[in-house]
């Protein structure tokens, strides 16, 4: 084993792990050597290719097919340098003073995390989109929501020559989609922080990580040549996001000291419905998400977002065969899609494991609240459609395949209850979070509200499964403000860390 020392190692390049590093960056100028290790590749420019199946395989964990245990849900999670930040769509919100309320740490203030939040809006460019550069599929959703009185929001979007390609989530061919790759991650490495690509953590011991470094058909060769490693480092901080990190905690044995570790997961679980218009609507050009509607997120439990997904990932998430099916995505250029998310509550057996092998193993069940929000959700959606203009709307639990303008005043009907059956209905989920929950207490949490693992003064957590609770709107920016956080606390304790080391 190969041996190396550093003297702050970051697990992770995403928007935890991106933004600790370019926080810590200025240490460098002192000596300090800091290094970032990330599993998955650094892809050059023309390697953004834009095409479906090959950018999934290259920027995806498991292709962002990762399935849950019992296998009705997708989680979909980056692995490339920059993490999920280089898949998202860069939809840009803060979190509401109720939900932080929700999240009962009295010691994590509204004002810090807004404080916090507000530094990253600016550095990553965001801002509301030009009337111009709304398309029809987010038009036509903002004005369906408005003529039902529904309240709708324009999201603010971190984009610097946005070219409406609507490729977002295989990452962005035109370098305009300002993830941590793109911001963070360069001005880290400006100012002297290593980043080691392709480097996979397969256990932390005390004060130090083993990892493996494997070459990558694809990207930038690692700074490292491959081999197993070993890094004696004075602090670590794990980023490895809301399955990375609990799984790597686990498998290097803290879920003994830990009886939180893995537990209390949430995920925004969503699925998409799509409505056909007569006449063929502009949906693919343009950038594919500019409006939300949380009007149903404290009564209902549910977010309706705009959303546009590629030929396969629609094709998979549809339900229906052969005829219907096929006709349907003939009809790609006249539909209208809405992405449904419900706000899941946390449960400690909805839960992040490891199985004999140490890879992640989610176990996730979906609560009846979730069942029901689900439910009232494609109702509002269809409602949305019909009050935009669209002739037909195809609902995965409706118990027909298309429900016809005319049937409108029946939606509640032809959309019941009962239709939502598991395995019937795709699921999937791009907002993992929690399993290293931050509080006051081990029985019920891994880490303080600054991100330090209790009983581990060396040891710190800065990603998005520091959340107790959901984030109830798209979390990117809320996981950057606390990984200012950490890397603050990081910042505050480095003298006595160097000195607890010695
Ligand atoms: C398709 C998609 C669209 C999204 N759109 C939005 C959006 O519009 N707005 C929004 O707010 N949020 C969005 N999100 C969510 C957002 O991207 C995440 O909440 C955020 O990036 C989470 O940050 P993180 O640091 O926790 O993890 P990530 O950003 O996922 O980073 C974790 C990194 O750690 C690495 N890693 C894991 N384990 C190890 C290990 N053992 N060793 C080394 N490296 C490891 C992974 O490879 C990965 O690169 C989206 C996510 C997806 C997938
Ligand atoms: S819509 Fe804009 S940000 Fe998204 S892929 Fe196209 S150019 Fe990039």
């Amino acid at each position: 084993m190969l041996e190396r020392d550093a003297d702050i190692v970051i697990i992770g390049s995403g928007a935890g792990g991106g933004t600790v590093a370019k926080e810590l960056a200025p240490l460098c100028a002192a000596g300090v050597r800091l290094l970032v290790l990330e599993a998955g590749p650094k892809l050059r420019d023309d390697e953004f290719t834009g095409r479906e199946v090959e950018m999934a395989s290259r920027l995806y964990t498991e292709e962002g097919g990762f399935l849950t245990a019992d296998r009705s849900m997708t989680l979909a999670f980056g692995r490339a340098c920059g993490g999920s930040t280089v898949v998202y769509t860069g939809t840009s919100l803060t979190i509401t003073e109720p939900t932080l309320k929700r999240w009962g740490l009295p010691d994590l203030s509204h004002n810090d995390v807004l404080r916090r939040s507000k530094k990253y809006l600016a550095e990553n460019s965001v801002h509301l989109l030009d009337e111009r550069d709304i398309n029809d599929n987010n038009r036509l959703f903002r004005e369906g929501c408005e003529q039902l009185g529904y309240r709708v929001e324009q999201f603010p979007l971190n984009l610097r020559g946005c070219q409406g390609a609507g490729l977002c989530n295989l990452g962005c061919p035109n370098a305009a989609k300002m993830g941590t790759h793109r911001v963070q991650l360069p001005e880290a490495e400006r100012q002297g922080v290593e980043v080691v690509t392709n480097c996979r953590v397969d256990r932390i011991e005390d004060r130090a990580v083993v990892a493996t470094v494997t070459g990558s058909a694809v990207g930038e060769p690692s700074a490292w040549p491959d081999g197993e490693y070993r890094v004696r480092a004075k602090a670590v901080v794990v980023a490895g996001g809301a399955i990375g990190s609990p799984a790597l905690l686990l498998r290097s044995g803290f879920g003994k000291r830990l009886p939180a570790l893995g537990r209390y997961f949430t995920c925004h679980p969503a699925l998409i419905l799509v409505a056909q218009h007569d006449q063929p609507i502009t949906n693919y050009a343009g950038h594919p998400k500019s409006y939300y509607c949380d009007h149903f997120a404290e009564s209902d439990g549910f977010l309706l977002e705009t959303c546009m997904y590629f030929p396969f990932t629609t094709a998979k998430s549809l339900t229906g065969f052969g005829e219907e099916h096929s006709r349907m995505m003939a009809a790609m250029d006249r539909l209208q899609m809405i992405l449904v998310l419900a706000i899941d509550p946390p449960e400690a057996d909805n839960r992040v494991t490891v199985d004999r092998r140490g890879q992640p193993v989610v176990r996730y069940a979906f609560s009846d609240r979730v069942r029901r929000a689900f439910v009232m959700a494609m109702r509002a959606s269809a409602r949305v459609f019909f009050a935009a203009g669209a002739a037909r709307v195809h609902a995965p639990a409706a118990s027909q395949f298309f429900i016809e303008a005319s049937d409108a005043p029946r939606i509640d009907d032809l959309i019941p209850q009962g239709g939502f059956r598991l395995g019937t209905v795709t699921i999937s989920s791009a907002h993992p979070m929690g399993g290293c929950r931050m509080g006051a207490a081990r029985a019920d949490s891994v880490t303080d509200t600054w991100g330090q693992v209790h009983g581990q003064p060396w040891l710190f957590v800065a990603d998005a499964s520091l959340f107790p609770r959901c984030a109830e709107i798209n979390p990117y920016v809320t996981v950057m403000a606390l990984a200012d956080r950490v890397a603050e606390r990081v910042r505050r304790e480095w003298p006595t860390l160097r000195a607890q080391a010695l």
